[in-house]
């Protein structure tokens, strides 16, 4: 089952909650995180900006790992974190959603839409979004990549990082990218949703919780955006190479 799926049992509680929280607190949402471009650098992403999502946050927990209890927005949130670093030395503008552990409205909808407006103010050529999987089944294992169906470049990207992940991670299961209704995935650009891997799992459990890891999952899913930029450069070639062929 996965996290935002499982989160909806405790939905009421956590409006309640929220309700409760908002009398003291003047607002959940933060200004937003502008990119760094002082920071960018020279690379294989360079000229595009990146919208990178840590999932879940504040009283929206996400999943809980089985064997330590961690949460899987606190996981989701040093993944991110990892691929902006591996994002900007690639010479990608990035866009965080979030640096700490919040959300931005109480309400599952607007929580979201409020993450997506971040992509359409920053102008974001690309959306990844980091998540966790979890399954009552403890032998499920294995990152996987969605997409949402009818959106080809987001099929292709979502295609590259899941075989970079697959090459790079070495899962005992080698899943492959799947199409997923998700409202992280409409907005229109080209969209992916990452889930890291099993935290019902307890090897990749293990492994999630480990900061090199989480560093060799956040390079894996970095190779596969590069990937899928070098595969636009070469169609655009193609293409001028064809025009160029019928105008003799
Ligand atoms: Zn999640």
């Amino acid at each position: 089952m996965r996290a935002w799926w499982r989160g909806r049992r405790y939905i009421l509680a956590a409006a309640c909650l929220c309700l409760v929280m908002g009398a003291v607190l003047p607002r959940h949402a933060q200004p937003a995180i502008p990119a760094r471009p002082a920071q960018q650098q020279e690379g294989p992403l360079q000229g595009l900006t990146i919208l990178v999502d840590a999932g879940h946050g504040g009283t929206d927990g996400g999943a809980r790992a089985k064997d330590s209890g961690r949460l899987e927005k606190e996981l989701n949130l040093q993944v991110a974190i990892a691929l902006r670093d591996a994002l900007e030395q690639s010479g990608a503008r990035v866009i965080l959603t979030r640096d700490t552990d919040m959300e931005f409205s109480c309400g599952k909808r607007a929580d979201l839409t409020a993450r997506l407006d971040l992509a359409r103010e920053g102008k974001a050529d690309l959306l990844v979004s980091i998540h966790m999987n979890e399954y009552r089944s403890r032998n499920e294992s294995g990152p996987q990549v969605f997409y949402r169906a009818g959106q080809g470049q987001s099929r292709l990207l979502a295609g590259a990082i899941q075989a970079a992940m697959i090459e790079e991670l070495k899962p005992d299961k080698a899943r492959s990218a799947m199409a997923g209704d998700y409202f992280m995935l409409s907005l229109g650009i080209p969209s992916v949703l990452v889930e890291c891997g099993f935290l019902s799992n307890p090897t990749e459990e293990k492994l999630l919780l480990t900061e090199a890891y989480q560093r060799r999952v956040a390079n894996a899913i970095r190779d596969g955006i590069v990937e899928y930029a070098s595969l636009q450069i070469i169609e655009t070639s193609a293409e001028a190479a064809l025009v160029s062929s019928s105008c003799k």
